[in-house]
This record gives structure tokens, sequence and C-alpha cells, in this order.
């Protein structure tokens, strides 16, 4: 009996990547039901198998071949490649993309009364991290020694209890180091999630079900970034409306039933459209100004 191939993908179980993903799959259309405890979620629609697992053990599920793909934050993955690779183990993937979530830094963080004045203050001092081969490169690379503590969690709370002079931890806004009487002091590395695969070649089956995944998750990925802008702008002013409009898209010029001075204007905006650009067309004669989102991309 042959059992069809079905792409394995590691994505997080839960913690700050694994809404995001999970909203990732479903807009492309994976049907997974995900309400149960078991380790691996079939897609009912597609041949695809969702693992879900720890952040951390993601990378090595990929390295060594047990999935064929995975979601993971360029932090982790790092991390985990540095240490792989120290270990003597097999460190290599190939990253299919970078994913618009998950977006942080690693940072370096002293208490508040720390007089800062550049990296070379840091010099001999004692940090705790979840990271310590990120940072002992990054030490490497700027000549500082640096001694280092493994925290898993609660990194920083190290410096007040007194295990170290500071931490380096990951970091989105900053509250929780404020919160801490911690200020960054330097970024050594920055991170999003990303979709790893392994090197090993896919079997043709699976590099099919790649083949159709791939552009839907950029599609999604593009529709995120996108709005579709609609108006109705003075026929005479088409050129500088035009000039007006965010991104690289040409403009759609319609008429308008019962209307010689307006036509509508329809356009894909792939930055952002500003409250500015709105008044800026408004001021130029446009109304009926429509900034709306795109559920799907494709082409
Ligand atoms: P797990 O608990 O699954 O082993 P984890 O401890 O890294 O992993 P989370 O705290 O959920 O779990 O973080 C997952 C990932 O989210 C991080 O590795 C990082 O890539 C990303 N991330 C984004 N913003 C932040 C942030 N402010 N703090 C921590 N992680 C962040």
């Amino acid at each position: 009996m042959t059992t069809e191939a079905r792409l394995r993908i590691a994505i997080q179980k839960s913690g700050r990547l694994s809404d995001d993903t999970m909203a990732l799959l479903k807009r492309c259309g994976l049907k997974l039901n995900v309400a149960d405890r078991r380790l691996l979620a079939h897609v009912a629609n597609m041949p695809i198998d969702i693992m879900r697992v720890r952040s951390s053990d993601i990378p090595g599920l990929v390295m060594d071949g047990v999935c064929d793909l995975g979601i993971v934050g360029d932090n982790t993955l790092e991390e985990s490649a540095l240490e792989r690779q120290l270990m003597g183990n097999n460190y290599q993937y190939e990253k299919n993309t970078g994913l618009n979530f998950g977006s942080c830094r690693l940072s370096l963080a002293m208490p508040d009364e720390f007089n800062y004045t550049g990296i070379e203050s840091l010099q001999g001092l004692r940090f705790a991290t979840t990271y310590p081969q990120l940072l002992s490169r990054w030490a490497k690379a700027n000549n500082l020694d640096m001694e280092f503590c493994l925290l898993k969690g609660s990194v920083e709370v190290a410096p007040r209890v007194g295990i170290a002079d500071g931490i380096c931890d990951l970091v989105s806004t900053g509250a929780t180091l404020e919160a801490n009487g911690l200020k960054e002091v330097e970024t050594i590395f920055t991170s999003r999630a990303s979709l790893i695969q392994k090197t090993d070649a896919l079997c043709e089956s699976k590099q099919s079900i790649l083949d159709t995944l791939l552009p839907r998750i950029q599609g999604v990925m593009k529709a995120k970034e996108s709005k579709y802008i609609m108006l109705h702008a003075p026929k005479d002013k088409i050129e500088q409306v035009s000039a007006l409009m965010p991104g690289k898209e040409t403009p759609t010029i319609l008429p308008l039933a019962g209307r010689d001075d307006l036509v509508a204007v329809h356009v894909v905006a792939t930055e952002t459209f500003f409250w500015e650009t709105m008044e800026a067309l408004n001021a130029l004669g446009c109304n009926s100004i429509l900034v709306m989102p795109i559920e799907k991309m494709m082409g």
C-alpha cells in the first residue's frame, strides 16, 4: 500500500508566533483543526500536516529532515544553527521567504543608572540571556570579553536580583525593559518570522504541494501590505492625481455615468497611503476617496 506524500510543516504550538502563523495558514486556504491536543494536525483539503511544537525545536526538526518546512523566528533559527554547528550537528537549512510578522530585535540593556559611554563600557560585564551563541558571536566580533548567564525566562529581572550586570533579550516595544528599570544600549540582531526548508530536495509530490503553497503565502503577505484605493477625480487633474498615488501600479481610469467632468480612479497601493495624500487629493478636487483592505492577491 502506498501512502500519499504529505508536506510536514513545523510551527510554534503556543506563543508569540502561533496566532499569526495559524492566521497565515488559514488565509492560504488550509483547513485544519487544532482544537485537539495532537502533535500532528492534518490539513483536510491539502496533503499537508502541521506539527505543533516549541519554537526552539523547529530549527532542529527541519535541519534533521523530520519536517520539510518550519515557521520560526530568525533569532531562534540563528541561535540554533550556531549551537548545532558547535556540537557538530547538521546546521544547514534554506530560507524560503521572510514573513511579515514576529518583528523584534535582540538587544543589550543595562540598568537605567548605568553610565553607558559606548560598547567599551560593557567590557568584562556579565549578561543574562537566552541567546548565548548570538551574544558571544557579537562580543567576539567587537573584541569584548563578556560573561554569560543562561536564563530561559524572566531575563529582565536578572540585574535587579544581582545575577548579572545587564541583559541580552528580545525587544519589540521596549515596554518590558522600561517597566524593569532597564535601558536599551545596543541592538545585536534584528529578527522576524521566516519560512525555512530542509536542504535535501523534496520528492516530486511534496515539491508540487510547496509550489502551490508558496505563491499563496506570498499573495497573503502582499495583500496584507496593500490597499485598494478608489476615488472620483476631476478629468483635467488626472496627471496630478496619478502622481500622488503610492506605489508603482498604473491606475485604472473609468468613466462615471452622467459626468463629463469626473472619472473614477482605482489603484492597488503597495505602499502606505497617508492621510496627507488623501488631503492633497481632496485639495485637487477628488471626492469619495475610499481605502480598502485586500484579502488575497496573485500575479
Ligand atoms: P517556545 O516557548 O515556543 O519555546 P519562545 O520562548 O521563544 O518559544 P515566545 O516568547 O512565544 O516563545 O517567542 C516566540 C518568538 O516570537 C521569538 O523567538 C521571536 O522570534 C518572536 N518575538 C517577537 N516579539 C517578541 C518579543 N517582544 N519578545 C520575545 N519574542 C518576540
